[in-house]
């Protein structure tokens, strides 16, 4: 680690517990779940099998009203919903693109606000979800970045971004139906707001939620996690979550990675590689993604791509090119097409896959680092976003 300034990150997380003393059951783990359960005064020998039961009445079906969990005894469902509550995040709009990405502002306990992204592909689709209300980290080219307000979100209210989606698409089974394999939420992103790894139990508790097999079950290779390089936890994430890994990677050299990736003066390439290396091991995961976007003029030379092939060596990787998505302020400018084919093709050469990632859902502001609540106005000035940059 390298001595350099701290990089400060006063988060704080707001307690599961209801103001009016009642517990919110959404992104308990099991464990957690049974203790709320017990400390109702459920025997410790039914409580287990009452977990079971709940769990696929929330997770399964997507069902918010305790009274209709049918295969409990009438007065214990009076007794849960004396004592708790099935609460997820309040959706205050919805915006709809042409190309039908849907991008929603939630609403979460303090009157904070998050984004959420669907984008729909042929046969699948994606949900870009957050982890924190704004970002601690000062990237200089991220919308988010700018934001000045942060806080965690919970498990609850992660997982929760995730059924407050399958409520908008229509997608909990109804029960009897033959069981449908096509998905339209097939997959999972944490690349909307925030860093994931500065928020690790609450997005480990809401991924392992939604990976549960009695529940939303998707498989932990549908589930990407991206970081910008929190080294110490990524092998924790590999151990505890077994997710996908994306890296924003975006540089080739410390000094430029200094700038667009703060987090960099901490943990720099050569430490960030050397925690990557062991992932698709440990997590059992195919390849890591190495995120790379595509700024004029900055990180974009044909030195650059080769010098990227150099540094990821022996790591099995896809490099996955984010053209910019610019945003009001913003100090940088996309690279031109035929920039970004050039650098797209020195690296697939190589023997890399490496795709240029289509913006979806621009006309509504839900690209990729776009993402920033209108509500929390108070944002740094242009000429501080100017510095943190280095221009
Ligand atoms: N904090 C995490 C995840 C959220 S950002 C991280 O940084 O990895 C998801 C991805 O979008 C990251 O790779 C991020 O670097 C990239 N990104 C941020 N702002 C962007 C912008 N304006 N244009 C394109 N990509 C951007
Ligand atoms: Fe935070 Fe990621 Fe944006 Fe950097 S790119 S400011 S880590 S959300």
């Amino acid at each position: 680690m390298t001595a350099t300034a701290p990089i400060t990150q006063d988060v704080v997380t707001i307690p599961r517990k209801m103001p009016e003393g009642t517990v919110n059951l959404v992104g308990l783990t099991r464990d957690a779940m049974r203790d709320a359960l017990i400390a109702i005064g459920t025997p410790e020998k039914q409580a287990k099998m009452r977990v079971g039961q709940i769990w696929q009445w929330i997770y399964q079906w997507g069902v918010r009203d305790f009274s209709q969990m049918t295969n409990l005894a009438k007065d214990y469902r009076a007794k849960l919903a004396e004592n708790f509550v099935i609460e997820i995040p309040e959706v205050v709009s919805k915006q709809v693109s042409d190309d039908g990405t849907r991008k929603y502002l939630v609403r979460i306990a303090g009157g904070h606000e998050v984004e959420v992204v669907y984008i729909p592909e042929e046969g699948r689709g994606t949900l870009c979800i957050s982890s924190q209300v704004g970002c601690t980290l000062t990237c200089s080219f991220c919308h988010t970045g700018t934001q000045k307000l942060v806080r965690n979100l919970t498990a609850g209210e992660i997982i929760g971004q995730v059924m407050m989606a399958r409520d908008d698409l229509g997608e909990w089974p109804k029960q009897g139906a033959p069981k449908d394999e096509t998905r339209l939420l097939s997959n999972i992103v944490l690349m909307g707001m925030g860093e994931p790894l500065y928020n690790f139990e609450n997005v480990r508790d809401a991924m392992k939620i939604a990976m549960d097999a009695e529940g939303i079950q998707l498989s932990r290779r549908r589930i990407t996690l991206s970081t910008s390089g929190v080294v110490p936890e990524i092998a924790r994430t590999a151990q505890e979550i077994g997710c996908q890994l994306a890296v924003s990677f975006h540089a080739t050299t410390n000094e430029t990675r200094n700038m667009l990736v703060p987090i960099n003066k901490r943990w720099n390439i050569e430490e960030l590689l050397a925690a990557l290396k062991s992932y698709p091991k440990v997590s059992n995961s195919e390849r890591i993604t190495f995120e790379y976007v595509m700024l004029n003029g900055v990180n974009d030379t044909d030195e650059d791509a080769r010098r990227l092939i150099k540094l990821i060596e022996g790591i099995p990787a896809k490099i996955n090119l984010i053209p910019f998505n610019e945003w009001p302020g913003a100090p940088y400018k996309r690279s031109s097409n035929n920039r970004i084919r050039a650098f797209a093709d020195i690296i697939y050469k190589a023997g890399y896959a490496s795709p240029i990632r289509t913006p979806r859902g621009e006309d509504i502001m839900a690209a990729c680092g776009q993402l920033k609540s209108a509500t929390e106005r108070e944002r740094k000035s242009r000429r501080q976003i100017e510095a943190d940059a280095g221009l």
